[in-house]
């Protein structure tokens, strides 16, 4: 018994040795200042914290903390304060230290980096933190402080993701879903290329096991195919390139399996459909630094002479990089086969700048100085503004910086010939308010290259923009509806809510006077009575119209105050007669007995039997999900069990805010119930075609047509039907009958039944 239990400690001993032998091994690889020491005590410090302890999978705790700084040092290639601050991520969090005795050990700087990690960390894990967008928050606002806070949290979170599968499905879904939400494009926003990619790629594979393991096998099984026409295409390149002389190398650029399916889903194609699984990526190294510009167009033009460029897609990243640093020039080119291949021409510096983001701009920068960081600390210092504009809710801030992360970018010039950076679809408004707040809430309108264009002008790169103010404009609040921008967002609701609460106080005095005038007391009640007559809901909104002036108290005002109350009796039946009371309480007495019935066990993967469907779970109305879909499910506030779709937008804001109401389902239908899909159909109109539609339809045993609108243009039709089905494997059949229709061209399922398809 105890020789069998030192054996596994010994064995256990020795995993963790070598474990960190091998981050010392990588790390003396490394450009870096051999700073071995500190390492070695953060390593022995952090050993001795966690000893004892596993993680869910069983491997000592202390596995973790070495492989996240071996992530921070080769992964995205940072130092030693980087890898000791990674070692000790987890010891305040976990343990009885404190971030003085990591002071008083390692110094302030690790300290600091530790204790920026230990503030985000509540949450992500555990079912502390309430909403996860607050925890976005706090790790937005670290990151000012030093980057390297948000750089080791994304290597923990990579970690994390890489040994995703010893954790409960429920929690699987949760971290899984913030990981797409706020990781990947926050790893996307640092210019961590390959990491935004693996971390898209592994919540991919937990949401949507069986759609992962097709695409992965389609992608082997087209793989020779690809690699013929790689040999092809490169073959008069590499020609080409050898004349130039200049040292290169050419790489096959393959599509990750997870912007496959975000392109079937988002362009309703199948896999068959994507052309671009392939692109060429061209990496050289110039003669010398100033002429790596150069050398970008030299080869452009060069391959441009073997094959035919499309005349619309140059995409030059050179002379203007992305705000997060990325470089290089994309062109695509036709092939001898007639097939459009995009390639990527980059020097070697600009390719670890693509792969490792802005740690790698710190190591081609002399004397290591993060002063340069440009593009990354101005969008820090929008950030920053935006949070020290306090706004309630946490969610809305969340998406306004989303729409931040997510945005790609237009160049536009100031009147001065000033170039700025705004992300793609800004306007005019954007624009006023990216310059300056001022600007932003006085301006009437703007000249785009000296034409006038309204406020919701959308901007293009390259216009030049002025802005037209006046001292006498306000803040409009449908000024909303055309800012894009997170900032302009912020400063417009911000501003608005300060009028109102002004309005408001305003409207209190004069509420205030009338009722001491009258002689009433200003009270709940009395409020009420004018709300009601206002059909007002709350208050506040009365107090509102009233300092706006929409409401001016008087005559009718005075008159309710004056009227006798109504007969009791004569009251209960109104609203007795108005059923609002009554519904009201058959809802409570509902979900009473719902919250007795519903015994969840959240460590169990719930089944979706046709009993309980009926009886606790509801079908989400925004995804309309059915059975076969990927699904979880959700509690909501009156405890009932929401299920959606995985991959669904509302969904993803569950997981982000409420992870822990979250939960693994599966369906256990069968063939007993039926729910309704929507199928997309497009092809070329012609005699008996929709004869021929409705047939397949019907062949489809117990399946009914419940809805159809066919639209015909031009001898082109575009058609929707509405079926019943019992699961997705009705609605694949049905879609695969259906192609094989001589001239329908497109058939796809659609979430409601008037989405618009766009091609
Ligand atoms: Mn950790």
């Amino acid at each position: 018994m105890t020789d069998e239990k030192l054996t596994q400690e010994q064995a256990d001993e020795k995993l963790i040795d070598d474990a960190f032998q091998e981050l010392l091994d990588r790390y003396l690889e490394s450009r870096h200042r051999k700073k071995v020491e500190i390492i070695t005590k953060a390593f022995n410090f952090a050993r001795q914290a966690h000893k004892g302890v596993r993680r869910r999978s069983g491997e000592p705790y202390i596995l973790h903390p070495i492989a996240v700084a071996r992530i921070a040092c080769c992964e995205i290639g940072l130092g030693s304060t980087s890898i000791c601050a990674a070692l000790l991520h987890d010891v305040v969090e976990d343990t009885d230290y404190t971030v003085e005795d990591i002071e008083n050990l390692f110094g302030p700087k690790i300290a600091q980096i530790v204790d920026g990690l230990t503030k985000i960390s509540g949450g992500i894990f555990g079912d502390r933190a309430s909403a996860q967008a607050e925890n976005f928050k706090k790790l937005l606002l670290t990151m000012n402080d030093d980057i390297r806070v948000i750089l080791i949290k994304i290597a923990d979170r990579l970690h994390n993701m890489r040994t995703l599968g010893s954790m409960l499905p429920s929690k699987q879904y949760k971290i899984a879903g913030e990981t797409l939400y706020i990781y990947a494009p926050l790893a996307n926003r640092l210019g961590l290329n390959r990491i935004k990619t693996e971390l898209e790629d592994l919540s991919f594979k937990y949401e949507h096991p069986e759609t992962y393991q097709e695409i992965e096998s389609k992608l082997k099984a087209s793989q020779n195919e690809r690699e013929t026409v790689f040999e092809e295409f490169t073959a008069p390149i590499r020609e080409q390139l050898d004349k130039m002389g200049l040292p290169y190398r050419i790489l096959a650029r393959i599509k990750s399996p997870y912007s496959i399916w975000n392109k079937m889903q988002n362009k309703h194609i199948t896999f068959e459909e994507i052309y671009d699984i392939l692109a060429v990526r061209i990496i050289f190294t110039p003669r010398n630094e100033e002429e790596e510009l150069n050398d970008c167009f030299n080869i452009y033009v060069a391959i441009s002479k073997i094959y035919k460029p499309h005349p619309d897609r140059l995409r030059d990243w050179v002379s203007h990089p992305k705000a997060n640093g990325y470089q290089a020039l994309h062109v695509t080119l036709m092939s001898n086969k007639g097939q459009w291949i995009e390639v990527q021409i980059r020097s070697e510096r600009m390719n670890d700048v693509a792969e490792q983001g802005f740690a790698a701009h710190w190591k081609y920068k002399e004397g290591g100085g993060s002063e340069d960081e440009g593009e990354l600390s101005k969008w820090l210092k929008t950030i920053k503004e935006i949070l020290d504009d306090p706004q309630p809710d946490a969610l809305d801030f969340l998406d306004t910086i989303k729409l931040n992360l997510f945005a790609s970018e237009i160049f536009v010039f100031t009147p001065k010939g000033e170039i700025k950076t705004m992300p793609q679809n800004s306007t005019a408004l954007d624009f006023a308010f990216s310059i300056h707040t001022f600007l932003g809430s006085h301006c009437i309108g703007a000249k785009v290259n000296h034409k006038l264009v309204p406020l919701s002008h959308k901007l293009q790169s390259g216009d030049q923009v002025e802005i037209l103010t006046s001292k006498s404009q306000k803040v409009q609040p449908s000024w909303i509806n055309f800012a894009t921008t997170a900032k302009a967002k912020a400063k417009i609701t911000s501003i608005l809510k300060r009028e109102k609460k002004e309005f408001q106080m305003r409207g209190e005095d004069l509420l205030s006077n009338f009722f001491k005038e009258e002689g009433l007391e200003y009270n709940e009640l009395n409020v009420q009575k004018l709300c009601a007559l206002h059909n007002l809901k709350s208050g506040d909104e009365l107090s509102y119209k009233i300092g706006q002036k929409s409401i001016i108290l008087g005559e009718a005002e005075r008159n309710i105050f004056k009227e006798k109350p109504a007969p009791t009796s004569w009251k209960k039946y109104i609203s007795f007669a108005f059923g609002n009371n009554k519904s009201k309480q058959t809802d409570s007495v509902t979900s009473q007995a719902d919250t007795a019935s519903l015994n969840i066990d959240k460590k169990k993967v719930l089944k979706l039997t046709p009993d309980e469907l009926q009886k606790h779970y509801i079908i989400a109305d925004c995804c309309k999900p059915i059975p076969g879909d990927d699904v979880l499910g959700y509690i909501d506030d009156n405890n009932r069990i929401i299920i959606h779709k995985r991959q669904c937008p509302i969904a993803a804001q569950l997981k982000t805010s409420f992870g822990n109401r979250l939960l693994a389902v599966q369906w256990e239908i069968g063939k007993a119930l039926n729910f309704p899909v929507n199928v997309y159909i497009k092809g070329i109109d012609g005699i008996g075609v929709l004869n021929s539609v409705t047939q397949i339809i019907s062949q489809q045993l117990n399946v009914n047509i419940h809805k159809l609108n066919i639209e015909s243009n031009e001898g082109i039709f575009e058609g929707r039907i509405q079926l019943f089905v019992h699961d997705v494997d009705d609605v694949n059949t049905i879609c695969t009958n259906l192609k094989k229709l001589e001239h329908i061209n497109k058939v796809t399922r659609i979430e409601n039944f008037d989405d618009q398809i766009t091609e």
